[in-house]
């Protein structure tokens, strides 16, 4: 047994219990044995095996980022932040996933990439939507990640051959392969002996599914008791084309199948019957996700690029929905997507009050737990998991330091997060990712992404270069 304690720290993002909520402890103590925390309050008298100075630190619980695709998304810096495609509605994510194929090998080092990212801006655990690739459990195990591992599978295939539609292909044998196989992996996973390692079934986008595949795969994660998640209601063109297939909205579909309730997590539930981008006639899908306590993953970051936004988290929130936050995309910063989450939940309100600091806090750390259904994470309480973050309250823009999580979120972000511990193990020290060759992963992405460039002509309906599909903000003098 190793017990490490925090000596008089500025400041703890303490869980009270009673309160449901989280609450400040001014020059307090945290103690951790092993991988559990053993005290959090004022004037621990017991012994130790290291002690560490808490002045100038302030502690905060590690967060629960429950929607990421950290092995794909680094590919795409520089290409999709300001890609939108008009005839969808503005989303640019059916072009991108038509025309880009990454090799199935270079996508270990963009996981190596952003999960250092991740921890550095404080993520100790994270849900990872991917369809599996070779050297994703090496990565995983070796990152000191709290993982939650999402091999994805699907029964069809988005194709485009003009501008306006999607179009499917369906290939049911091939979900139902990848879907046996994504069970064994989850099995795998959890079988692991640290303990750290965790499964999600996800049928990856609900448009993509059968009705089968759906409830058999939802069945599947009960009889575990592992969580579910797809992707719903995410844009104006799945929540169209499932009202012609069904209709009804993609929530209500969901609703009718059995699947919305504990356990369940969407993303992102944003295009949903009320909102002003499709105004659908219903209005009950609020309503559906609240009652049932469904959990809804908030992205902010893809959607805002688009000119698009959850309408919006204070409602969610006040109906009963389990909010939690998630990166998607580039870059991997989950304390702007915080940010991002109170900001927009105002301006798409026309009200200040809508989203507060604390609630933002909540949903990336127990928000984010509730909805992977554990009470031991995202929070800073005896018997909780070992996930710390400790941030230097002396950064400049952390000062002056009135109110820490307003300091953090609004102004400091990433640049705060100086140690990372995980199942009480040291993952990032002094700003630096201990575990992954972050370097080393960026140096093969950038390697491998021209070459996933060089292909889009051939994939793209229309045959165009990537260049001409996503050009560069600004012309290169000459070319
Ligand atoms: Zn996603």
């Amino acid at each position: 047994m190793t017990t490490t304690h925090f000596k008089n720290a500025d400041w703890i993002v303490a869980w009270d219990e009673g309160a449901q909520s989280h609450t400040y402890i001014r020059n307090g103590d945290l103690v951790f044995t092993d991988n559990e925390i053993t005290f959090v309050g004022k004037g621990y008298d017991g012994a130790a095996d290291t002690v560490i100075d808490g002045s100038d630190l302030c502690l905060i619980p590690g967060f629960v980022d429950i929607h990421a695709h950290p092995a794909s998304e680094v590919f795409y810096r520089g290409i999709r932040e300001d890609h939108s495609v008009p005839e969808h509605h503005m989303t640019g994510l059916y072009e991108r996933s038509c025309v880009f194929n990454i090799e199935k090998e270079a996508l270990k080092y963009g996981a190596e990439v952003s999960y250092a990212d991740l921890m550095m801006s404080g993520v100790t655990t994270l849900v990872d939507i991917v369809f599996p690739y070779p050297g994703w459990t090496d990565v995983m195990k070796r990152s000191g990640m709290r993982m939650y591992a999402a091999p994805g599978f699907n029964t069809a295939t988005w194709y485009r051959d003009n501008a306006h539609q999607l179009k499917y292909r369906e290939n049911i044998a091939q979900g139902e392969k990848d879907f046996a196989a994504a069970m064994e992996l989850i099995d795998e996973l959890r079988a692991d002996n640290t303990g750290r390692l965790n499964g999600i079934v996800s049928p990856v986008q609900i448009d993509n599914n059968t009705d089968e595949i759906l409830v058999e795969s939802h069945k599947a994660a009960k009889e575990r008791g592992v969580p579910w998640t797809t992707h719903a209601s995410q844009s104006v063109v799945e929540f169209n084309i499932m009202v012609e297939r069904h209709g009804k909205t993609p929530i209500q579909y969901l609703a009718d199948l059995g699947l919305l309730g504990r356990g369940t997590i969407l993303g992102h539930a944003m295009v949903i019957d009320d909102n002003d981008w499709v105004r659908w006639h219903s209005e009950t899908d609020l309503q559906l996700l609240g009652e049932s306590h469904t959990a809804v993953a908030h992205c902010p970051t893809p959607f805002m690029r688009y000119g698009t936004t959850m309408q919006h988290f204070g409602r969610y929130k006040d109906a009963g929905v389990v909010m939690g936050i998630g990166t998607d995309t580039i870059p991997h910063n989950y304390i702007e997507d915080l940010r991002y989450a109170a900001v927009l939940a105002r301006v798409a309100s026309h009200n200040g009050h809508a989203a507060s600091t604390a609630d933002v806090f909540h949903a990336g750390t127990v928000g984010g737990a509730e909805a992977l259904m554990r009470d031991d994470l995202g929070r800073l309480a005896v018997g909780a998991k070992a996930d710390i973050v400790v941030l230097d309250g002396t950064h400049p823009v952390m000062m002056p330091l009135r109110d820490l999580l307003a300091s953090l979120i609004h102004s400091a972000a990433e640049r705060a997060v100086k140690d990372v511990y995980i199942d009480g193990i040291q993952t990032v020290k002094d700003h630096q990712c201990l575990t992954l060759d972050r370097e080393r992963g960026l140096a093969k992405v950038a390697e491998a992404q021209p070459r996933m460039e060089a292909s889009v002509p051939d994939r793209d309906y229309l045959n165009r270069s990537s260049l001409e599909i996503f050009p560069l903000s600004l012309p290169i003098a000459g070319d």
